[in-house]
């Protein structure tokens, strides 16, 4: 099956918001991508989907096509890998389930975290890291310790809170207890929805790359932020000989990743068509 990626129709089906660890509101980011002639949204926030009670109504106002959207942790053999959630019915058990599942493990990880930078002598709470947002959001990430500590001048920028205390291996740094893979994937298969595998690219474990996607994915995500063409090439064909659906999104995030503006990749308009059909589906 070949793939078209046409700039006549672009679908961003990869942004957070400030339900998880972007920037800018529900309402903001369709107001973005309407500004960006973006044919279609999805909101991934981080194992929430508490965005769209807002964003459902706001989307329709502006005319602006939407389907459901989740950006899932999950990790195999210790290798954290992220799977996106897409036109599965919102309030179904099995959404919910794992999204409470996620917040108290994050709670766990997070305090543990937390623990870490006390000994190191820098005395912050969870309780101090959500009091910074003046919207709290639903699912406490890294970044927003980060921010945290960039509030506190223990470090100058974002990207040194992870080089120096919370990044993968470093001194402050505790894996996060998560689902399988499986896991995952069911519960997004429970709910109607399709379970697409975020940025293979970034996953570095390569050795493992055949293992992961083994799984019973629906599709991957082949184009990704401002990442090349020809890069994104090599999952295009590997989703193809598989026969899966291949999606694409900028992973937008607002201030909290600068470098990936919103429609930097999209989505075709056939594969958008399918998962809005799936999504209407399911409203009902
Ligand atoms: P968490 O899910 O709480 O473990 O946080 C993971 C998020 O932190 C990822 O989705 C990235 O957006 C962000 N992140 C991970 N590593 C880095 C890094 N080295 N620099 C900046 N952001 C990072
Ligand atoms: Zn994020
Ligand atoms: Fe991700
Ligand atoms: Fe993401």
């Amino acid at each position: 099956m070949k793939y078209e990626l046409s700039p006549m129709f672009k679908a961003d089906l990869h942004t957070h918001s400030y339900f998880s660890d972007g920037s800018f509101s529900p309402e903001e980011l369709v107001d973005l991508a309407v500004k960006n002639s973006l044919n279609g949204l999805s909101i991934t926030d981080h194992d929430t989907t508490d965005a769209y009670s807002r964003l459902i109504p706001y989307a329709k106002e502006k005319n602006l096509p939407l389907i459901s959207g989740i950006e899932i942790s999950s990790s195999y053999k210790g290798v954290p890998i992220h799977i996106l959630g897409y036109g599965f019915k919102l309030s179904h058990p099995s959404i919910i389930s794992i999204e409470e599942m996620q917040k108290k493990r994050r709670f766990v990880r997070n305090q543990g975290l937390i623990e870490r930078l006390n000994k190191k002598g820098i005395d912050l709470t969870q309780e101090e890291v959500l009091s910074l947002f003046p919207h709290p959001p639903s699912q406490l990430g890294r970044p927003h310790i980060a921010k945290a500590l960039l509030n506190r001048g223990v470090i100058s920028s974002i990207q040194e809170a992870f080089s120096r205390y919370i990044g993968e291996g470093k001194s402050c740094y505790i894996p996060s207890i998560t689902p399988t893979i499986e896991e995952v994937i069911d519960h997004i298969h429970q709910a109607g929805g399709l379970a697409i595998l975020a940025h293979p690219h970034l996953i570095r474990a390569n050795h493992l790359i055949t293992n992961i996607l083994d799984h019973p994915f629906d599709g991957l995500e082949g184009y990704y932020g401002t990442l090349s063409p020809k890069k994104d090439q090599k999952w295009v064909n590997i989703a193809s000989s598989k026969g899966w659906t291949i999606t694409g999104g900028s992973d937008f995030h607002g201030d909290t990743k600068p470098n990936q503006p919103i429609a930097s990749s999209w989505t075709n308009m056939t594969t958008f068509t399918l998962l809005e059909e799936k999504f209407n589906e399911n409203l009902s």
